[in-house]
């Protein structure tokens, strides 16, 4: 299915499942290197994260702990800047080793604000690992950025866990949206 329609909007197939998996695969081994002997937690951003989460820890020989967050700052196509919500972070992550595990990074702004609430809980380390990266957009200087899958153009992307307007999450491949649609 090289072309679908969600609601109002038409996509086109960006990433397959495929390459996706091949390149989890050597975060994962990445991963497994530099955190070899150490015992990371592991925090998903909802809802995005779910399938990129499972996927990575599946691919992970390391021993690990896995746990979910929520910040909800996106409505539409368009990034409204503001974080609005944010859920579960209950853990004690004081001495822990933390890799923050993002579905995509677009302006940045969501990922800095839960950076600073996380460093307020004195981790021993903190890493973000996100599947996608959108350069351009990014307007936050990003230190802890370590793992990143897919470097993408300033394009809307839905599928693998990322959703338009809800739909679309349970989409094995990543689609864009067609330009002028
Ligand atoms: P940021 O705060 O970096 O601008 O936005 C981060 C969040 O916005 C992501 O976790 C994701 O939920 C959402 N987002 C950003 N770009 C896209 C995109 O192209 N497609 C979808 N479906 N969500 C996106």
């Amino acid at each position: 299915m090289d072309r679908i329609q969600i609601a109002d909007k038409e996509f086109e197939i960006f990433l397959e499942n495929d390459q996706i998996c091949k390149r989890i695969r050597l975060m994962a081994i990445q991963i497994g290197v530099d955190y070899e002997g150490r015992c990371p937690v592991f925090i998903g951003v909802l809802n995005g994260s779910f399938i990129f989460m499972a996927d990575l820890l599946k691919e992970l020989t390391i021993p690990c702990e896995a746990t979910f967050i929520r910040v909800s700052s996106y409505q539409g196509t368009e990034s409204s800047g503001t974080v609005r919500e944010i859920i579960g972070i209950t853990d004690n992550l004081k001495d822990r080793d933390v890799v923050i595990v993002e579905d995509i990074v677009d302006t940045g702004l969501t990922l800095s604000y839960l950076i600073g609430e996380l460093r307020q809980q004195a981790p021993a380390s903190l890493a973000v690992c996100s599947l996608l990266l959108k350069p351009a957009a990014l307007i936050t200087k990003m230190d802890t950025m370590q793992y990143v899958g897919f470097e993408i153009p300033n394009e809307f992307v839905v599928g693998y866990g990322l959703d338009y307007n809800g739909l679309g999450r349970n989409l094995k491949h990543i689609y864009r949206a067609k330009s002028g649609a």
